[in-house]
């Protein structure tokens, strides 16, 4: 429910900054541009359904790379939500595409319209404008741009994995803006624009006075981590968890390990900051990957066993150490085991880093030791992206086919963003998330290609940017 202090305090941030609300399609409140929006050439021309009003984004066209353009909005629609961008982060998964320059379309085809998404995975931001047929926010709330829609109807979301939702925002709804040589921005997930346009299913109305760029971090990556910990396969009270990585979702994922009562916490990382940091968060135990190897295995005179390793791996044999009961007495519970869950959030690199890499850019080695070192009844569970398109994990099929093993895959930590997000705040409200810790550096919209570069480089934790300062 909606409190009336939360509602006053966005509603006049909505007056100080943004200057101007308005609902579209109807008469309605419409209020005078002014403030630190108008300055900046925000608002210009107002109707009720938002048409005419110049902003700028940081938009992937047909150019090789994408760069910050001015906008013109059309009108809003229906179930169209129209939001005043306060931050947003930037995702590892789109640093290739701010980075690495595209190849060139043909020249031999016909020069088509510009069709052009602003570049991102979320925001947030405060609410300027909805259509007259939108049920779930209204003008002033802050909402949580989210990375894929959470329309609560589709087959997918019916069976309880709005991860998977299968209404693409993009792509249900039209032009929603124009830019310079008939470009045409369609509307996405993104937060690197002034405003942001799409429709109802793809924001999250949140009633917290947590900053901006705290609550930027949910979307995509920080979901992805408390996600993976807490949804889908539940870390259970007093277990073992391994998390491989201690990036953004890493980091998050081990926060909600630490809420769900696990034992020992093993995060493995190459970057010593980040292990640093990991400690402060709650990690038992820190490990650097670069000090182990990992070899194939000899095989032995007999044969693979069904279960017995493929590699001779020092990293797994040290955290199954670590995990290992106190006694090998198995009808008295004890055993070298393996921890009960693992949770991969490393990925492949998409440029190489500046920070230390770790042994395998791929990210698939990463993949193989997840599964090999969760034990026998445990579950490793993984949400990266970046592993190279014609590379594969190899699991035996032994193992792969009469297992107890659970392998969970899922998108953003298989988080419900409509469900989640709100208890996740409450969290964050009570002081047991901490995602002011994760939150490394702010930049201006115009600042945006260096944000990517920066969290490229892993030299921070995170990069947001913030559109409207
Ligand atoms: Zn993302
Ligand atoms: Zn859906």
């Amino acid at each position: 429910m909606e409190s009336k202090k939360s509602s006053s305090l966005s509603r006049r941030r909505v007056l100080k900054a943004a200057g101007a609300a308005a609902v579209g399609g109807g008469a309605s409140a419409l209020l005078t541009a002014t403030g630190v929006a108008a300055q900046q050439g925000a608002p210009s021309v107002l109707t009720n359904t938002q048409a005419g009003r110049k902003y700028r984004a940081f938009v992937q066209s047909s150019a090789p790379l994408p760069g910050v353009v001015e906008l013109t909005s059309r009108a809003l629609t229906g179930r169209q939500v129209m939001y005043r961008a306060e931050a947003a982060q930037t995702c590892y998964s789109s640093v290739r595409q701010v980075l690495v320059p595209r190849q060139p379309q043909s020249t031999t085809q016909p020069a088509a319209p510009q069709r052009a998404t602003a570049v991102g995975h979320g925001g947030v931001g405060v609410v300027v404008a909805v259509g007259p047929q939108v049920v779930s926010t209204r003008v002033g709330d802050r909402v949580i741009g989210i990375l894929h829609s959470a329309c609560g109807r589709c087959h997918n979301c019916l069976w309880g994995r709005s991860d998977q939702c299968l209404v693409r925002g993009g792509e249900t709804t039209g032009p929603i803006a124009d830019g310079p040589n008939g470009m045409m921005l369609y509307s996405s997930s993104s937060g690197m624009a002034e405003l942001i346009t799409v429709n109802e299913e793809m924001t999250v109305p949140v009633f917290t006075d947590v900053p901006s760029a705290e609550l930027s971090l949910l979307t995509c990556v920080g979901g992805a981590g408390l996600g993976m910990a807490t949804t889908n396969i539940p870390v259970q009270f007093g277990s073992d968890v391994v998390i491989f990585g201690a990036g953004p979702v890493g980091l998050s994922a081990l926060q909600a390990t630490k809420l769900k009562g696990a034992a020992k916490i093993i995060v493995v990382e190459p970057i010593r900051y980040r292990r640093e940091l990991a400690q402060k968060l709650g990690a038992t135990h820190v490990l650097d990957p670069n000090q182990y190897k990992r070899s194939p295995k000899v095989r032995p005179a007999g044969g693979f066993g069904r279960d017995s390793a493929r590699f001779d791996d020092t990293l797994l044999d040290h955290i199954r150490d670590l995990v290992a009961q106190k006694t090998d007495r198995v009808w008295a519970g004890g055993g070298r085991v393996g921890p009960e869950h693992v949770i991969e959030a490393v990925g492949g690199d998409q440029v190489p880093p500046k920070e230390t890499p770790g042994p395998d850019p791929t990210g698939i080695t990463t993949l193989m030791q997840s599964w090999e070192l969760c034990s026998r009844i445990g579950s490793a569970i993984s949400c990266t992206i970046g592993q190279p398109e014609d590379a594969f994990v190899q699991i035996p099929g032994s193992q792969f086919g009469d297992s107890a093993k659970h392998w969970w895959v899922c998108t953003a930590g298989g988080t419900n963003d409509r469900r989640d997000f709100p208890r996740y705040i409450k969290l964050m409200e009570t002081g047991q998330l901490n995602f002011k810790a994760l939150v490394g550096k702010t930049y201006p919209l115009t600042q945006t290609k260096q944000a990517y570069q920066d969290c490229a480089d892993r030299s921070v934790i995170t990069t947001v940017v913030t559109p409207n300062t």
